[in-house]
């Protein structure tokens, strides 16, 4: 439950507006989901939260940690679906990958999640628990969430803008909205109803190609949402938040996306976008149809996007050791 959510829980309770958000530090600040365990709450509360409340159990099935120091954890939901959570240390800090959905329905070519299709949408709840299941297991704070797991994030929507209010209230779990990313593969109602619904987070946007008919190869979504209208949700994005800054993901597959023409005519689509441009030489799956590309063809992308102005940063795979990129333990794990 969001902040208004406990507000009206505590009416409905006969209890105080104050007690909610007392609630709020307990759940999502400290970690603490035992009514009993919160000796400032009245009784006759603690009593109707035991009644209608029911405790969330998520275990870590199994952990890798690479030599970088990246951990993935592979965790059960209560239904007994599996789901990943990555943690990217950083100094003094980490980041957090999330997941969003058990599988993914967008089908994305270079991407293993993709490969079993959809199984079903997580709830806030279990994404809140990623949270705080892994920060109990790390001595380093959790200070940037990337909803770039498994999962297209826009497809659940509901669930998604839930955790992230939960996520970036003040008296809860306390993340800027500054240092919450949602990564999304291009459903371009779903940035629209980012806009509508001011969500407090970053928007994050997959691109991967410069033209529709390589962005619909590799991005099926692409036929539905083409590049053309892509952008333009980007640039209303930006218009709506007043210069907010859009990060751009552009995944570098071999001799797919990664030619000179393919970086002269980014430069050309993204010129009146305020962004950054992250690029992610590919982190290659078993069983993939693509390769990672040379170093010294993402070193001339990287310089033809850097000479025309734009940031444009090489984001080396973390975690490479252990395939941490999402979908690679599940699938492990299945074997
Ligand atoms: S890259 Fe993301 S959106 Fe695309 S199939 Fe994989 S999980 Fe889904």
């Amino acid at each position: 439950m969001n902040r208004q959510q406990l507000i009206a829980l505590c009416e409905a309770a006969g209890a105080k507006p104050v007690h909610a958000e007392k609630l709020l530090a307990y759940i999502f600040r400290r970690g603490i989901h035992d009514p009993d365990k919160m000796p400032d709450i009245p009784g006759e509360l603690r009593g109707f939260l035991k009644k209608h409340s029911q405790p969330l159990s998520i275990e870590v099935v199994a952990e890798q940690q690479a030599k970088d120091g990246t951990r993935k954890l592979l965790l059960t939901m209560p239904d007994g679906k599996n789901i990943e959570t990555v943690l990217i240390p950083g100094t003094g800090r980490l980041t957090q990958c999330i997941s969003t959905q058990v599988g993914c329905a967008i089908g994305c070519k270079f991407c293993l999640t993709a490969t079993a299709g959809l199984t079903r949408n997580l709830i806030a709840a279990e994404m809140v628990a990623q949270v705080q299941t892994a920060q109990e297991l790390s001595e380093n704070k959790v200070r940037n969430l990337v909803l770039m797991g498994m999962g297209e994030p826009l497809h659940n929507f509901d669930e998604v803008a839930q955790f992230i209010r939960i996520a970036a209230d003040p008296l809860g779990m306390a993340f800027s909205p500054r240092r919450i990313t949602l990564s999304t593969a291009g459903l371009v109602p779903g940035i629209y109803r980012m806009i509508e619904e001011k969500l407090p987070c970053s928007l994050a946007v997959s691109l991967n190609a410069t033209t529709d008919e390589a962005r619909s190869r590799i991005m099926p979504i692409n036929r539905r949402y083409p590049i053309a209208k892509l952008l333009q949700a980007i640039r209303d994005y930006i218009a709506a938040h007043g210069r907010k800054r859009v990060l751009i993901e552009y995944v570098l597959l071999a001799g797919v996306n990664d030619t000179v023409e393919d970086a002269e005519r980014l430069c050309g689509m993204l010129r009146d976008i305020d962004t950054t441009v992250n690029l992610l030489p590919l982190n290659v799956s078993p069983g993939s149809q693509f390769k990672t590309p040379t170093d010294a063809s993402v070193t001339r992308f990287r310089s033809i996007l850097s000479d025309a102005g734009f940031v444009a940063v090489v984001r080396k795979s973390r975690g490479q050791d252990i395939s941490a990129a999402c979908g690679q333990l599940k699938a492990e794990q299945a074997a």
